[in-house]
């Protein structure tokens, strides 16, 4: 199944998710918000026009009102300025009153009723529309006690005209009311006032309906004020609008308009409305999505996909497309991927690559060697060398790296130059080179290498030294069928069989070879186990006064238990050397001894420990103060230490023992020659070494049991005039131990007073040792 179409999918709808859960509630929260918004500024705006419409309406009844008033009072003035209405007073005529107002006249002018007065209460006339019979010539009377009275308390009673006319609105008898007072003048308005003459004129329903016609409106005339009652139902409303208007007689003339409103049509527009904006914020977030989709979401699903492909090694690059952010990062991250993929490559080269010689090492011996077999015939011929410098480590330790380095590179130099164009060199490691030849045939091999060989016979100059080196060189032959791990194998094989016979041989593999090669290889694995384990232990091997009895050192034996045997010191000891490993095998042993020593010393106070030094522990230039300082660190004098070397060790480097064994008498350590006997040296030629004590080889008391005498007997009177103490060693039977005695050899060491001892026994026998005393 598609690994990264799922994974796509995954990272799809987890990011949509997660937009859609934090934006999708946002936006719907948005949504019904905009649209309250709206529909509420909607209403308002429709209240607002409400409102306006009707304040508009009242303006325009007020402004109908004030006309008719206007007109009223234009009407009475023009009977009432008036010659023959001034005559009318001086001399009342009925057919004044006949000719200008008749019913018919008074409906012509939608006068209810007039008024011609010279006092409050004295009519001159009056006359009134019928309201039963508008059409009948009679002229009856006001007859109305009411409005007779009303009429009597006009305020033009009080001051004299100027005949300009007064309107009035009031009241009467629940109906609205307009009243024209004007003062009876002549024509001229030359002479003085004659009295009042007064028009009315009620508001009747007709009236109002006309009004109401004619402004769309209910309207109403009142003397209280009306109470704002705003019926308001869902589908139908009203609006209303008041004023006062300036009245006489009540005080207050309120006129009130309002409006019926249908809101049906209006929730059709609003809910139009609210359904266009939700459309339109759909289409937007749809918008946005696809946007964000195609600009954010869609380029974040490639890159995921692609950076997931990447990771699977594919060489794929994030698209650029522009240069917004996005694209900066893909750019930053292609950028990315090929530094990573070049350091790749650098390391994946380093890998394979040895640093100090530029060949290939191990890594890039196993790719190669399968790449070589996988592209060879079955039958083709392949062979593989394995060459091991002799004696390469005590070239390294004692002129240090740089003499070794250079030693390698020159190594590979030559090697190189013997080599043919399809040979291939590697360098395995420490002083390894492996040369992999395709197409060769054994007899072809051997010449190689004794080629190689060859090569390295000629010294190599390091400053003033000459190196001499040698190589031991094991050949293998592939043999068709097994792989390189089997091929590299043989070859050691063969490479130790080569070291075994001694420096500067080649041997070529024999199926019978892996027995002892292959055992030498357990154990120089298992070496360097025990050593990395700190398994290898310390034995302990006491060395008497013969004359008091008394223990006066134990000399430290290694003892390592491989299996199920322990291994012959000299041998491990010496493996241990070869491997570069004795330095640290020799701080273990030591650390252990002196730990040993200071429980041995409770019983034995002045017990001395012998230690044994390898010739090769000299290269260390520090030798000396590390070794003394690890016995300070023991809380133990520096005289508790005897190092024992043989002479070897002044042969292999005569400088720097002399200077390291200077350090170590001036500290108080005393030096003890080991094996004396077994070398060519005479004691007087080192006699310019500070050793102070000799130890006679065991080789001398064989001898002497054989009935020579002579030499222990020479060795013990020259040592004597050194002032040099002895120890004999390898004291195993009573007879020797007789002879030596009758020298005069006092020190001894033997199984015949004990066998070396792990740390236990040892305590155990110096306790019984010393009861025994
Ligand atoms: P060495 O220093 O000469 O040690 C004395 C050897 O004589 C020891 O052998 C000891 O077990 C053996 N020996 C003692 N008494 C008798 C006896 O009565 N008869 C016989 N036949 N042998 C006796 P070992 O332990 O096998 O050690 C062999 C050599 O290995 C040592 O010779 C020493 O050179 C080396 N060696 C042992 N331990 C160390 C060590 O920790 N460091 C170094 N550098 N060399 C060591
Ligand atoms: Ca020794
Ligand atoms: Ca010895």
């Amino acid at each position: 199944m598609d690994f990264s179409l799922v994974k796509k999918l995954m990272l799809t709808s987890r990011l949509h998710r997660q937009i859609i859960n934090r934006v999708g509630l946002m936006v719907v929260l948005l949504a019904v918000l905009v649209i309250a918004g709206c529909i509420s500024f909607m209403n308002w705006l429709y209240h607002k026009a409400d409102n306006d419409e009707i304040s508009a309406e009242l303006t325009k009844v007020q402004l109908i009102l004030q006309n008719e008033r206007e007109g009223l009072g234009r009407a009475v003035r023009d009977y009432a300025v008036w010659n023959d209405a001034y005559d009318y007073i001086q001399l009342p005529q009925r057919k004044f009153e006949s000719d200008n107002f008749t019913q018919q006249s008074l409906n012509v002018m939608q006068i209810d009723f007039v008024a011609i007065m010279t006092q409050p209460q004295h009519f001159f006339f009056s006359s009134a529309l019928d309201p039963h019979n508008p059409n009948t010539q009679a002229t009856p009377a006001i007859n109305s006690p009411s409005l007779l009275s009303l009429l009597s308390q006009l305020p033009e009673w009080h001051a004299a005209g100027d005949g300009k006319p007064h309107t009035y609105i009031t009241i009467h008898e629940g109906r609205a009311l307009f009243l024209a007072v004007s003062g009876i003048f002549d024509s001229a308005q030359a002479k003085p006032q004659r009295g009042w003459m007064v028009f009315g004129r009620y508001m009747d329903d007709d009236d109002l309906k006309r009004l109401q016609q004619l402004a769309k409106i209910q309207l109403a005339l009142s003397a209280t004020m009306p109470t704002t009652k705003v019926a308001s139902g869902f589908f139908h409303s009203t609006q209303t609008a008041q004023t006062r208007l300036a009245g006489w007689m009540v005080p207050t003339i309120w006129l009130q308009v309002s409006k019926e409103i249908d809101w049906q049509p209006r929730y059709i527009v609003m809910g139009a409305f609210a359904l266009g904006l939700l459309l339109v914020l759909c289409v937007a977030s749809w918008t946005l999505q696809y946007l964000l989709n195609k600009l954010v979401i869609n380029r974040i699903e490639t890159f995921a996909d692609l950076a997931w492909r990447r990771s699977q090694g594919e060489r794929v690059y994030w698209p650029v497309e522009g240069d917004n952010e996005l694209d900066l990062l893909a750019r930053t991250f292609n950028g990315l991927m090929d530094e990573v993929q070049t350091a790749q490559q650098n390391l994946q080269t380093l890998s394979v690559t040895d640093a100090l010689t530029a060949l290939g090492n191990r890594r890039g011996l196993e790719q190669e060697i399968e790449l070589m077999i996988q592209a060879s015939q079955p039958q083709a011929d392949m062979s593989m060398l394995l060459m091991d410098l002799d004696g390469f480590k005590l070239i390294n330790d004692s002129l240090g790296h740089a003499a070794g380095d250079l030693l390698l590179r020159e190594v590979a130099l030559r090697m190189r130059q013997v080599m043919r164009r399809q040979d291939q060199l590697f360098r395995m490691g420490g002083d390894e080179f492996t040369v992999l030849m395709p197409n060769t045939n054994v007899e072809q091999a051997a010449r190689m290498a004794e080629r190689l060989r060859q090569q390295l016979v000629e010294a190599i100059h390091f400053g003033p030294h000459l190196l001499n080196v040698s190589a031991s060189i094991g050949i293998a032959q592939w043999d068709g069928e097994s792989d390189g791990m089997e091929l590299m194998r043989q070859a050691d094989l063969a490479m130790y069989e080569a070291k075994r016979q001694g420096k500067s041989c080649i041997s070529l593999y024999e199926k019978g070879m892996s027995g002892v090669a292959s055992e030498q290889m357990q154990l120089e694995q298992a070496l360097r186990q025990a050593i990395q384990k700190e398994e290898i232990e310390p034995y302990f091997q006491p060395v008497l006064d013969t004359q008091t009895g008394q223990v006066l050192a134990v000399e430290m034996l290694a003892r390592w238990q491989w299996e199920d045997h322990f291994v012959q010191p000299a041998d491990f000891i010496r493996l241990a050397e070869d491997l570069g490993l004795i330095q640290q095998l020799s701080a273990q042993l030591l650390d252990k001894g002196l730990k040993a020593l200071t429980k041995f010393r409770q019983n034995v106070p002045n017990l001395k420990l012998q230690v044994n030094i390898s010739p090769m522990q000299f290269s260390d230039r520090q030798l000396a103060s590390s070794l003394l300082e690890q016995v300070s660190a023991h809380g133990l004098p520096c005289s508790a230490l005897a190092i024992e070397l043989t002479e070897s060790a002044m042969l292999l480097y005569p400088e720097q023992v002399g200077q390291t064994m200077r350090q170590f008498v001036t500290a108080g350590v005393s030096l003890h020659l080991d094996d004396f006997g077994t070398g060519y040296s005479s004691l007087a030629r080192l006699r310019d070494l500070p050793f102070d004590t000799v130890k006679l080889d065991r080789s001398f008391i064989v001898m002497m049991s054989e009935g020579d005498m002579s030499l222990p007997r020479v060795v013990f009177d020259m040592a004597s005039s050194m002032n040099m103490s002895l120890i004999a060693e390898g004291v195993e039977n009573q007879v020797e131990f007789e002879r030596l005695k009758q020298i005069g050899y006092r020190q001894m060491q033997g199984f015949m007073f004990a066998v070396p001892m792990a740390e236990e026994a040892l305590q155990h026998w110096l306790v019984a040792h010393q009861q025994q005393e």
